[in-house]
C-alpha cells in the first residue's frame, strides 16, 4: 500500500476487493470476446484508489488504460508500471510538450492539438500516439462524423503523429429506450467503413453500457469503467451478464466514541436532530470531508454487527453520529460502521445512497476523498 505506517492513517478506509474485479474483468471481457479491454482509471479509479488498481490492472496483464488527463497521467507514469495511458478529455496545446513526454496517447479534434503535438513529438524526436474523437450523438467533445476523414487524413500527414485510434462515445446506452445508441452506433460504423481498416488504427466506442447492452459495439477496442469496479451503469441494464457484477469497494468505519445521552438531547451542528428517547449514540470518523455527502445527514444507515443503525444529526466534515441505541451493551469502541458493503443479511450499496441523494452510484464512490486510507482486501 501507498502509505508506509498502519498507524498514521485515517481511520475511514476504503477496502479494495480485487478479486471481484478481476472477475468483472473477465465478465466483460466475454462481452467483447475480439476486443482489447482499456480500462478507465480516471479520477482515481472512481475513488477507488488510481495506484492500487493500476497495479493490479498490469499485475492482470492490461498494458494500456484511460484516464482523464495529463495529471493523472504523471501520477501513474510516477508508479513506474509502464502502462499506456489514453487521455480522454481533452488537452490544451499547453500539455502537448507533457503528453510527448509521458508517452501519453491524447484524444484529440482539434487542428490546434494536432499542430502542437506534432510540434512537440518534432522537439522530442518521437512519434506522438493520438486517437480522434468522434461526436456521433454525445454532443459533448468530437468532430462531426463528416469532417473525421479530412482530419484523419491531415493528422496521418503529420510527421510527428500517428493515429492509432479513432474513437466515439455514448450518451445513453444505459438507457431502456436504445433510439440514440442505435443511432450513434449506426454513425461510427459508417465512419468506420469511410475510414477503413489500417494497420495500427483501432476503432473504440463503448463504455460499460456498450459493451453490455449494444452486440456489435465492442469493434476494436473497448473502454469500460463503472462495470469493472462492480457497479451497474444504470438500472435499465437488461444483460443478465450484468447482475454477477460484484462490487470492488467497501467504506467502512470505526466507532471512536460512544455516549449515553438522555431524551430531547439535540446532536450536530443546528440541531436538526433531538433524541426522541435515551439513546446511545457512536461517533464516527467520517463526514463530507471524505465525500460522505451532507445532504445524506438522517437519511442514512450504517451497518453495526450486522444491524443497521440510523445516522442522525448532520454529517460534519470529520466526524457523523450513529444510533446504536439498539446494541446498547453489545457495541464497543473500535466496532467497524460499514457505509457501503454488507454484513450479514444488512447491505448498503453505492446504489442505495445515490437513490437518497438522486444521483449516480458513480458519484457516490468518485466522492470517496484522497485522505480516506485505501487498503487491499486480505
Ligand atoms: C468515463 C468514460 C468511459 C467509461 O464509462 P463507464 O460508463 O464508467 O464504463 C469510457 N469512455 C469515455 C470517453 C469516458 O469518458
Amino acid at each position: 500500500m501507498e502509505s508506509v505506517s498502519g498507524h498514521a492513517q485515517r481511520l475511514t478506509t476504503v477496502t479494495l476487493h480485487l478479486a471481484h474485479m478481476t472477475a468483472n474483468l473477465r465478465l466483460l471481457q466475454a462481452q467483447a470476446p475480439g476486443a482489447a479491454l482499456w480500462p478507465v482509471i480516471k479520477a482515481n479509479a472512481y475513488g477507488h484508489g488510481a495506484l492500487p488498481v493500476a497495479r493490479h490492472l498490469a499485475g492482470l496483464g492490461y498494458r494500456k488504460v484511460c484516464v482523464a488527463d495529463v495529471s493523472e497521467a504523471a501520477a501513474l507514469a510516477e508508479s513506474g508500471l509502464g502502462l499506456a495511458t489514453v487521455i480522454l478529455s481533452p488537452p490544451l496545446p499547453e500539455h502537448a510538450a507533457a503528453l510527448v513526454t509521458l508517452g501519453c496517447e491524447p484524444v484529440i479534434c482539434t487542428e490546434d492539438m494536432a499542430n502542437a503535438l506534432n510540434a512537440a513529438a518534432d522537439k522530442a524526436g518521437r512519434r506522438v500516439p493520438v486517437h480522434i474523437a468522434v461526436d456521433t450523438g454525445m454532443g459533448r467533445v468530437g468532430m462531426r462524423p463528416a469532417d473525421t476523414p479530412a482530419f484523419f487524413a491531415a493528422c496521418e500527414a503529420l510527421p510527428g503523429l500517428a493515429v492509432v485510434g479513432i474513437m466515439s462515445h455514448f450518451a445513453s446506452a444505459d438507457e431502456a429506450d436504445k433510439t440514440v445508441a442505435e443511432a450513434q452506433l449506426g454513425r461510427f460504423q459508417a465512419l468506420t467503413a469511410a475510414i477503413g481498416r489500417r494497420p495500427g488504427l483501432q476503432y473504440h466506442m463503448a463504455n460499460s453500457a456498450g459493451m453490455l447492452e449494444l452486440p456489435g459495439a465492442a469493434f476494436d477496442a473497448v473502454r469500460p469503467g463503472i462495470a469493472m469496479y462492480g457497479l451497474p451503469p444504470s438500472a435499465d441494464i437488461a444483460n443478465p451478464a450484468a447482475a454477477a457484477l460484484r462490487p470492488a469497494l467497501e467504506w467502512t468505519t470505526p466507532i471512536v466514541y460512544l455516549k449515553e445521552v438522555p431524551a430531547g438531547t439535540g446532536l450536530s451542528y443546528g440541531h436538526d436532530y433531538h433524541t426522541p428517547a435515551p439513546a446511545l449514540i457512536a461517533t464516527v470518523p467520517v463526514g463530507y470531508g471524505d465525500g460522505l455527502h451532507r445532504n445524506l445527514s438522517g437519511r442514512m444507515e450504517m451497518i453495526v454487527q450486522g444491524v443497521r443503525c440510523p445516522q442522525v444529526g448532520r454529517i460534519t466534515m470529520d466526524l457523523s453520529l450513529l444510533d446504536v441505541t439498539a446494541l446498547r451493551g453489545l457495541v464497543h469502541l473500535g466496532d467497524e460502521a460499514v457505509i457501503i458493503g454488507q454484513r450479514g443479511g444488512a447491505a448498503q450499496c453505492a446504489d442505495d445512497l445515490a437513490a437518497t441523494l438522486g444521483t449516480i452510484n458513480y458519484e457516490i464512490v468518485t466522492a470517496i476523498t484522497q485522505r480516506v486510507t485505501r487498503r487491499i482486501a486480505t
